[in-house]
């Protein structure tokens, strides 16, 4: 995979397609402009070095269609603050105005296209429509490493049509992190998963079933494990259509080398309410009318001790309703735990990112990955569409 140091963009046409999907408040003013800011250095470096950059994104969900809403105006408006240069927004993202700027833009120019999604043809990975993207395009460059579990048509397709493509900053930072921690973790790897959902973790789990030491499970994802193995739960959240593949993941997990730790006791209440009374306990059947909404003590005490010994962590997945003050003890204590220990530490999804900050520790995580979804599935499969696609380039 080439990197952009391997890139002499030097009056070339650059399209850099990037993860600018940023949350908007009603009035379109945006709400967190993390996702702009982390891809300033790879577009500060491109244009430093005189390209002709083309910037490509998209933002929520448009389906194919212009959605006004939906339109990247916000987005040119803050990036153009944040570089001090001008952003030219088109008014499109194929067509034959869009081909004129592109044309006309000039070295250390910014032409940032209108939301790639306003066009079926990108989450189709459509190759006339990669062809137009490629078009007056000489280098491709991905930053958009939230997007490369995606085979659309700015990530995978359009790589095809151009002369020369690489990763950028980002996505360079988030590949060498996760591979290394895939191929070659430094041991004992520990992995903390948590979360509402065992679904979106099960192919996580089987992924480093033979690569971790310890498989720490918390969050309500843990209740779906203790369905499975035939304990009354009481109300807490479970995926009932779900057991039957927690179940036989369990029988797998017998036969592995590793040790696999469901939490020891349990933080309840009727529900997540802040003044709904919150009890303890370390043994089922959990009350019929309450819910597990957090790890208890013990567990905490032990999974603590378990990643102090680590050499490598990767966590997902908050270990109960951190949201609720109530009920963040658990994920905030094991981000404590993560924070201190001296491991190789890598974070992935909004949540656990999102608890990380909360607990005032992101500081001391070594990799905080920008893509949730895009990090569970290389963990899962080894490699993503748009890695894949850089690479055999
Ligand atoms: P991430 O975004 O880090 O990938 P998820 O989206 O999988 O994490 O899960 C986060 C959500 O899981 C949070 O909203 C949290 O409130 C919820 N959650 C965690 N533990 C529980 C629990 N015991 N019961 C209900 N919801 C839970
Ligand atoms: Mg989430």
């Amino acid at each position: 995979m080439l990197s952009l140091e391997d890139l002499d963009p030097k009056g070339k046409t650059v399209f850099l397609r990037v993860d600018f999907n940023v949350p908007l408040d009603e009035e379109r003013n945006i709400r967190d402009d993390t996702r702009i800011k982390a891809a300033l250095p790879t577009i500060n470096s491109l244009l430093e070095q005189k390209a002709k950059l083309i910037i490509a994104s998209h933002l929520g969900r448009p389906k194919g269609k212009f959605v006004p809403e939906l339109s990247l105006k916000p987005v040119a408006k803050r990036l153009s603050e944040l570089i001090s240069r001008e952003v030219i927004l088109a008014p499109d993202v194929i067509g034959d105005e869009v081909t004129k700027l592109k044309k006309e833009l000039g070295e250390g120019q910014v032409l940032l296209l209108e939301n790639v999604r306003f066009h079926d043809e990108e989450t189709a990975n459509d190759e006339d429509f990669a062809r137009s993207l490629a078009q007056e395009v000489d280098y491709y460059v991905n930053d958009a490493f939230g997007t490369c579990h995606r085979a659309h048509a700015s990530v995978v397709a359009i790589i095809r049509f151009v002369d020369k493509a690489a990763a950028g900053f980002l996505v360079e930072k988030e590949v060498d992190y996760l591979s290394q921690m895939v191929h070659s973790p430094q041991k004992p790897f520990v992995v903390i998963l948590g979360g509402a959902k065992v679904s979106d973790k099960i192919p996580v789990i089987e992924g480093l079933l033979d690569k971790a030491d310890d498989i720490l499970i918390g969050g309500a994802m843990a209740y779906t494990f203790f369905k499975a193995q035939g304990l009354d739960v009481g109300r807490s959240l479970v995926e009932e259509d779900k057991i039957a593949l927690a179940s036989s993941l369990l029988d797998r997990i017998k036969e592995e080398k590793v040790d696999f730790y469901l939490p020891s006791d349990h933080v309840l209440a009727v529900n997540t309410d802040v003044k709904a009374e919150a009890q303890t306990t370390d043994s089922f059947p959990l009350p019929a009318a309450m819910m597990a909404l957090d790890i208890g003590p013990k567990t905490i005490e032990k999974y603590s001790e378990i990643i102090s010994e680590a050499k490598t962590i990767f966590w997902n997945g908050p270990m109960g309703v951190f949201e609720v003050d109530a009920f963040s003890q658990g994920t905030t204590r094991i981000a404590e735990a993560v924070a201190n220990s001296e491991a190789t530490s890598i974070i992935g999804g909004g949540d656990s990112v999102a608890a990380v900050y909360k607990a005032g520790v992101a500081e001391k995580i070594s990799h905080i990955s920008t893509g949730g979804g895009a990090s569970l599935e290389f963990i899962a499969k080894g490699i993503l569409p748009g890695i894949e696609a850089l690479t055999e380039k």
